[in-house]
């Protein structure tokens, strides 16, 4: 495979990109299942707790991605949606689960295969950058505790900017705070929505990291399944 072109710096996203969101999630929910012994209350099992999770988070996020729904609104309806979805109705539940999930997320550290490896090779001959769509208060815990925060010479939360992935001003904001110019610059994420056609719209390279083999019919600089395969390109 051929190299791409010469760029100076990178700017990856986060959340299931570098950090493995499933992964890290599905351990506090297991967690949560056991200690508020969820299964007595007729919740069938951690993995279902943890599938349901998944579908109603992705539904909330994107909501929250489109500007239809607030940072609160994510964090007060999670838990009260997953529990209804079981004909559970217990708001105090739902404020505990809510709160202790909040709290021991960010302080997994799972991420995706190949990440230091790639991260290793990469930071050798780039400036590498976060960027993400997420809450300070969180986003900067999961640097510090999944170890990935040395390589990352800036981040920018969209907490910080003000703004949201794919909005071009986002991506105007990363690369003036990287001291960056679009034209070296790449984007690399897992969200054709956000960070693939917000880097394309805002007229910058991007790379679609795909590890489920999604299709879709999206054009794409550049697409890869395993974060490995970047030093093939890069
Ligand atoms: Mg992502």
């Amino acid at each position: 495979m051929d190299k791409l072109k010469k760029y100076k710096h990178i700017f990856f996203d986060l959340d299931h990109t570098l950090w493995d969101y499933e992964k890290n999630s599905a351990e506090v929910l297991n967690e949560l299942v056991v200690k508020h012994q969820l299964i007595e209350m007729g919740i069938p099992s951690a993995e279902a707790f943890s599938r349901t999770f998944e579908k109603i988070n992705v539904g909330l996020w994107s909501d929250f991605n489109k500007n239809k729904i607030s940072r609160k609104a994510i964090r007060e309806q999670r838990f009260l949606k997953i529990l209804a979805s079981y004909q559970i109705e217990n708001p105090d539940l739902c404020n505990r689960l809510s709160d202790e999930y909040l709290m021991q997320c960010p302080t997994k550290s799972h991420v995706f295969p190949f990440t230091f490896e790639v991260l290793d090779y990469l930071k050798e001959k780039y400036h590498l950058h976060i960027l993400t769509n997420g809450f300070d208060d969180v986003q900067y815990i999961k640097l510090e505790k999944s170890k990935l925060a040395p390589y990352f010479k800036t981040v920018v939360t969209s907490d910080g900017a003000g703004y949201k992935k794919p909005m071009a001003s986002i991506f105007k904001f990363a690369i003036d705070k990287a001291e960056a110019r679009k034209e070296e610059s790449v984007m690399i994420g897992d969200n054709l929505q956000t960070d693939i056609m917000g880097a394309r719209n805002f007229g910058m390279d991007h790379i679609y990291f795909n590890p489920g083999k999604l299709s879709h019919s999206a054009s794409v600089t550049h697409e890869i399944n395993c974060l490995s395969d970047l030093q093939k390109i890069l």
